[in-house]
């Protein structure tokens, strides 16, 4: 209590020195870095330098992307958490920084809830399962014949992610055992799969979509619910595994404590950079699926995403490699 004083008189006599004006300054002065935790060439990377782009013009302050890939998105997911709170370092989150990693790494870097503030749930992405065009299968059901024969390998965006949730769930309806290898983004893992390295990927729809369209992979399901509008043809995954289902999202983080007023003008950003007829066409392309949430409906939603995945998280047996 006796520090109290002092301190309240220490606050006064700045405001009185004019130093109110710096706190009120308008927020950005200066040039936002935007960590992307997967590597260049992944759905969180393409997502996220599309937004990046817009958000700058928004903001009349460059956007800058930093890749930090590894350990399923949550090396970068702690260099955000423990960055300076003041709105100028900010992550491209996803199901898998904010609902997964925590449920399945045994390492937990950071709090999902209690280290970040929420600034806007921007888009929803379907997953997908394809394969290399030499692998022998058309269908889900051809792939799962084909896995009870031969011993086979998917690669995935890493441990911890929705690709590695979606292939260990596969393996667990369908019965079938396929090797799990681990990336630091779906960018590397495609890269290998594109080469034949290993045929198979679960990956999110925007990274692939590209490669399916030119028929350099062979797309066989998507996992959502439903199919997915750009790629009408491809059936669900749950159309042969009923109840199959994971995707992905991607959403803008701030520590935890970054002032209110920061939070208000990179929220605004957000909203404009995804009402933007462009970038709306951008994501339509790959059937991302735009959200564009207020700050307090995306804690919502991750408090929900960790809920929802929890028990499918354990009905899949993810185990780590
Ligand atoms: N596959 C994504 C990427 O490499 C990350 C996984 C996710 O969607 O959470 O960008």
């Amino acid at each position: 209590m006796k520090m109290t004083l002092p301190r309240r008189l220490l606050l006064g006599a700045a405001l009185a020195m004019g130093l109110a004006g710096t706190a009120a300054a308008e927020f950005p002065e200066r040039q936002i870095t935007l960590v992307i935790p997967f590597a260049a060439g992944g759905s969180t990377d393409v997502v996220g330098r599309i937004v990046a782009d817009r958000m700058s013009k928004s903001l009349g302050q460059q956007v800058i992307v930093q890749n930090v890939g590894g350990a399923g998105g949550s090396l970068g997911g702690q260099q955000v958490a423990k960055a300076d709170p003041d709105g100028y370092t900010i992550l491209m989150g996803t199901v898998a920084t904010h609902a997964l990693n925590p449920l399945i790494l045994k390492q937990k870097p950071y709090d999902p809830v209690t280290d970040f503030a929420p600034v806007s749930l921007l888009v929803l992405v379907p997953n997908v399962l394809a394969v290399h065009p030499d692998l022998p299968v058309n269908t889900v059901q051809e792939l799962i014949d084909l896995a009870k024969k031969e011993q086979l390998a998917y690669a995935s965006s890493g441990n911890g992610t929705p690709l590695h949730l979606s292939g260990e769930l596969f393996k667990s309806m369908a019965g079938v055992d396929i090797t799990h290898i681990p990336y630091k983004g779906s960018g590397p893992a495609l890269t290998d799969v594109l080469g034949n390295q290993v045929p198979i990927i679960f990956d999110n729809l925007p990274s692939s979509s590209g490669h399916i369209a030119s028929g350099k992979l062979k797309a066989l399901g998507v996992t959502t619910k439903e199919r997915a509008p750009s790629f009408p043809d491809v059936p669900a995954i749950a159309e042969t595994l009923p109840g199959y289902e994971t995707y992905s999202w991607n959403a803008l983080f701030a520590p935890a404590s970054t002032p209110p007023e920061a939070i208000a003008a990179l929220n605004k950003a957000a909203l404009e950079a995804m009402a933007d007829p462009e970038v709306a066409k951008r994501m339509g392309e790959f059937s991302a699926t735009i959200v564009a949430s207020s700050p307090e409906d995306l804690g919502k939603h991750v408090t929900a995403e960790m809920a929802k995945w929890e028990p499918v998280v354990k009905a899949a047996n993810v185990s780590l490699d």
